[in-house]
């Protein structure tokens, strides 16, 4: 076996069917005394749900903050953190996906406020250290422990009103985040079976929710193949894929998860020669003999869209999206060269099916 460092992310978790009814004893736990209630518009029956509980408990909750938007814009930050002085707010609980999420941490970025995060999507974003905020739409990231939560409510029960084509897309992005765990250049053998897990419970689950929205036991898979995801995406550093997903997602404003969701194969595809052992494990975890074959199935089954045309992106943007690929080299399995990387965004671009 391979020398290997194991850092794990501090974070207390508590997963099931229910487990919203964890939350008052969670937020007395961590001592707080007027919580803030994070969401976006469309999940404010979920933030009001919350502060129901709450305030049932005899917790006073300090209000509502309904406005989280995609990718963190600073305007919405500066709104929100306005009502956290303002309301002496000394701790966030976020229920939500990654929208939701990325404001809480932008919230706790600032002022080191406890959160508590009940996670609605598979997106992954409670496991991380990763912050991506917004300005005048330039998206940069940030990578500081200040802004994981100290608690996770995973609850099932929030994940039935996902809609179906964003917990596929969604599911997709969390076995991203495996993928290229499993060949992170920092990654280790825990890492390794908790990504080849996650990848096996949502490739399970995923094509079942597409039928079945309220099957029960393949939201609670999919929910715990989200998790272990996370985990990987917060503790190993990712590759190629991600890096193309942040250059199409900032500069086509194409949408998160379903971008991911496109780029795999292709990106998985231009690894492939350098990754045998890797591939030969996400095969396995898929259920097929091969792994990008695998992937096309799955995709299939779940209905979605294969091109970013579809989503609005140019064809002269493949040029672009080339040259900022290869612009600030970062560690990847196989060397980074601009035309194969050209053929890999072509072919995600005209939703060819990946070789
Ligand atoms: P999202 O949070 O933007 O949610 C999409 C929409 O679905 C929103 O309207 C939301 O309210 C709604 N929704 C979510 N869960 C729902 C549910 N259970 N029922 C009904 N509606 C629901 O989507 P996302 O893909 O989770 O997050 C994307 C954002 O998260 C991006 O900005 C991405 O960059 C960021 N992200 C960050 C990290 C990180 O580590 N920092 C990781 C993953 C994603």
């Amino acid at each position: 076996m391979k020398p290997f460092v194991y850092n794990s992310n501090p974070a207390r978790i508590i997963f099931g069917t229910g487990t919203i009814n964890h939350l008052p004893d969670e937020v007395k736990r961590l001592g707080i005394h007027r919580p803030l209630v994070l969401s976006t518009p469309e999940q404010s029956s979920h933030a009001a749900q919350i502060e129901s509980l709450l305030k049932a408990d005899g917790i006073e909750v300090a209000g509502q903050f309904n406005k989280a938007t995609m990718h963190t814009p600073l305007d919405v930050t500066l709104e929100a953190m306005k009502f956290v002085t303002e309301l002496n707010v000394d701790g966030l609980v976020a229920v939500g996906g990654g929208s939701t999420i990325g404001l809480g941490k932008a919230i706790a970025l600032r002022t080191d406020l406890p959160q508590i995060v009940l996670p609605t999507t598979y997106a992954g974003s409670e496991m991380t250290p990763i912050i991506g905020q917004t300005e005048n739409g330039v998206k940069t990231t940030q990578v500081t422990a200040k802004v994981l939560p100290e608690v996770v409510i995973y609850d099932v029960d929030f994940t039935y009103s996902l809609p179906v084509g964003l917990s596929a897309t969604s599911g997709i992005n969390a076995i991203a985040h495996s993928i290229e765990g499993l060949y992170a250049q920092n990654g280790n053998p825990v890492i390794s079976l908790m990504a080849e897990e996650g990848i096996r419970a949502l490739a399970k689950a995923l094509p079942i929710i597409v039928e079945n929205p309220i099957d029960k036991e393949a939201r609670s898979d999919a929910l715990y193949g989200a998790w272990l995801c996370g985990t990987v995406l917060g503790l190993v550093g990712m590759s190629v894929h991600h890096k193309l997903c942040h250059v199409l997602g900032g500069t086509f404003n194409l949408p998160h998860a379903e971008t991911h969701t496109i780029v795999l194969p292709h990106a998985l595809s231009y690894n492939a020669p350098n990754i045998p052992d890797v591939m030969k494990r996400i095969a396995n975890a898929l259920g097929q003999e091969d792994a990008i074959e695998g992937l096309n199935i799955l995709l299939t089954k779940l209905k979605v869209k294969r091109a970013l045309k579809d989503f609005g992106m140019e064809e002269t943007g493949i040029d672009k999206a080339a040259d900022l690929a290869v612009k600030n080299p970062y560690w990847n399995p196989r060397p980074l060269d601009r035309n194969g990387l050209r053929e890999v965004i072509r072919r995600a671009w005209a939703g060819e099916p990946a070789m």
